[in-house]
């Protein structure tokens, strides 16, 4: 099984991490067991993960109804009856399991090592809801609802790439002018909200456009195209992770979400799927970059 799901910032050491599509994933999976449903009983088994949990955490949060679970980014964002947002970041290895409640395709069987468990919600409708975070660089938060802009991690956040706002106009007014690399500008989470560098790869590869080409210097129709497969990419991975997430079973936390086969990332020194050229590798802002030069001119 191919384990780069995800790829840390540091040196060439690749590490797992859920992106959007996976978070995406878990969101679907969640939603039937919290939506509309009330918080009866929240139990936090340490004080912290990533950062210390809010002041009155659970007391904030029991007895409130969540209205809908949305997503903004990689964070879930739990629209609480109270006027908060439950703000939850899976970091690098958390996920959740559901149990008591017809789960779904998200649902796996539970060999995680339970110690990992730190947070465990208990739903109206008999669904118990578990965080579980090997790692623990996963945190959960609480935001006034009516002025998330304001929170800190979503201020001057992008457009999400499965939006409407985000198309071929909205990339040309944002790169105008912009002297960056497009590979670059596209992980600029000003620009675009979420996206991850395995989506950038292989939406440039499929777009034509090689990562060296400066934002700014785009032509309007490739813009078009790449917006296009930004959402195309990201759609059928949501589509993969939703239909294979059932096969998650690793005991280590690590591996899982889904498996998807990409047509450039992580094939340095392989034939080009398209022409047969070599798929290269460089490294651009401290990220590997995969690409074909012979598809990749515009
Ligand atoms: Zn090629």
């Amino acid at each position: 099984m191919n384990a780069n799901i995800g790829e840390g910032a540091c040196g060439g050491y690749t590490r797992l991490m859920p992106e959007l599509p996976e978070v995406e994933t878990v969101r679907r999976g969640l939603a039937p067991a919290m939506e509309g449903k009330r918080i009866l009983h929240v139990e936090t088994r340490r004080g912290d993960l990533r950062f210390p949990f809010p002041e009155n955490f659970n007391q904030r949060i029991e007895g409130a109804r969540v209205k809908r679970l949305g997503r903004r980014a990689k964070y879930l964002v739990g629209e609480l009856s109270n006027g908060e947002a439950l703000i939850m970041h899976l970091g690098m290895t958390g996920r959740f399991t559901v149990a008591g409640a017809k789960p779904g395709k998200f649902h796996h069987a539970a060999g995680a090592d339970d110690k990992h468990d730190h947070v465990v919600f208990d739903m109206q409708g008999g669904a118990r809801i578990v965080f579980n975070d090997a790692r623990r660089f996963g945190f959960m938060d609480l935001w006034a609802l009516d002025d998330l802009e304001n929170y800190a991690p979503f201020a001057g956040m992008g457009p999400e790439p499965i939006s409407n706002e985000f198309s071929g106009a909205y990339l040309a007014e944002a790169f105008r002018g912009k002297k960056a690399p497009v590979k670059a500008a596209l992980l600029d989470q000003t620009m675009v909200a979420g996206l991850g560098n395995i989506y950038v790869c292989e939406a440039l590869f499929r777009s034509g456009i090689s990562p060296k080409k400066l934002a700014g210097a785009i032509r309007r129709d490739r813009l078009e195209k790449l917006a296009l497969e930004v959402r195309k990419v990201i759609e059928e991975a949501i589509a993969a992770g939703g239909s294979t997430i059932s096969d998650f079973s690793h005991a280590d936390g690590e591996l899982g979400y889904f498996q998807h086969s990409f047509q450039v990332y992580d094939r340095e020194g392989e034939d080009c799927v398209v022409c047969g050229k070599t798929v290269k590798r460089l490294v651009q802002s401290g990220r590997s970059t995969f690409y074909c030069a012979g598809c990749q001119r515009a």
